[in-house]
């Protein structure tokens, strides 16, 4: 493997500063489980990597004044997946980095290295992207945010300029008697990345025809994680059980997969369909017995 340096930061200012200084040659690394296999593979030649984890704010996790959720971009996976607060009330967040690789990866890997990673199978991704998650970035020009949806831009590729890092994610609050359900197919029953996967998040909602709303993304069946708007309007208008199978249908119409080493577009299209029925049944079912 080609040798790099490793630097530990105190301060944001001159962590991005070294990335603008070593532009191109320099990257942030938080749990390191994807950066080492692209280093260490040659996707990325480096000469500098830039620990994360010592920089303010990026190891909190809490809920701040108004209810939202505030991840730290150097949090774990397991830290997530195992807090109370988050099991509590961002239930479908904590499956989703639950299902991540195995115990040991999930106490290095970390929820943001999973968002800037842009891959279409990160699995903390479909979650976030129903609960209407944010970014904050800092660089040169100090703070932005940005709704996680336009952070993603391309698979492997996000919003952040030069000399820029995510430094955290809010998830904001969900409504009162929200359930969530995370579907995760991989070609093994645990520890293996996402072959499609399906996130579902309903919530009660008299304003509408079903007396709910809902939220669906979708992973590994399109360049990005991709929500399904089309389904999600369908089952605010009708949760019978052919509201469902139209909804699940027009899941599957939204995505657009790709045949690879790990199944088939076919495959992965009918288990969108499959996936989406059962997880809206499940959530049905939670929504109804917190009734
Ligand atoms: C064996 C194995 C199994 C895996 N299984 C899964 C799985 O089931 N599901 C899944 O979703 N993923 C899986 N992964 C992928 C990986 O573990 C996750 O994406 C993980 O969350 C990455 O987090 P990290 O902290 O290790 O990121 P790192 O490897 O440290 O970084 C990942 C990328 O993000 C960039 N980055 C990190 N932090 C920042 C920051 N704060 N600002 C800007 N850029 C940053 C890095 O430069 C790098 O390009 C697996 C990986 C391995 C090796």
């Amino acid at each position: 493997m080609q040798p790099f340096d490793y630097v530990k930061p105190l301060s944001l200012e001159a962590a991005s500063a070294l990335l603008v200084e070593h532009n191109g040659d320099a990257r942030p690394m938080a749990g390191m489980t994807d950066l080492l296999i692209r280093i260490e593979r040659g996707f990325f030649h480096l000469r500098l990597v830039i620990d994360i984890k010592a920089l303010p704010g990026m190891r909190d996790l809490l809920v701040v004044r108004n209810g939202d959720l505030r991840i730290g971009a150097a949090v774990t996976m397991n830290e997530v997946a195992r807090h109370p607060m988050v099991r509590g009330s961002w239930g479908l967040l904590a499956e989703g980095c639950q299902s991540v690789a195995s115990y040991q990866l999930r106490n290095r890997a970390t929820v943001g290295g999973n968002v800037c990673n842009a891959s279409p199978a990160a699995d903390s991704v479909p979650a976030l992207l129903c609960y209407g998650a944010s970014v904050h970035i800092f660089g040169p020009d100090g703070d932005r945010k940005l709704p996680l949806a336009e952070f993603i831009t391309g698979p492997g590729r996000t919003a952040l300029q030069p000399g820029e890092l995510l430094t955290g994610i809010t998830v904001p609050l969900p409504a009162r008697d929200t359930a969530g359900k995370f579907l995760k197919l991989g070609r093994t029953a645990v520890g293996d990345i996402s072959v499609m996967n399906v996130a579902v998040l309903g919530w009660p909602d008299d304003a509408t025809p079903s007396g709910s709303q809902w939220r669906i993304a979708l992973g590994s069946v399109a360049p990005t994680v991709i929500r399904a708007p089309g389904a999600e309007r369908l089952l605010a208008g009708d949760t019978s059980s052919a509201g469902i199978e139209a909804a699940a249908q027009a899941a599957s119409a939204a995505a657009r997969p790709i045949d690879d080493i790990r199944a088939t577009a076919a495959y992965r299209r009918d288990m969108v369909r499959v996936l989406t029925r059962r997880g809206v049944e499940r959530v049905l079912a939670e929504m109804r017995a917190e009734v």
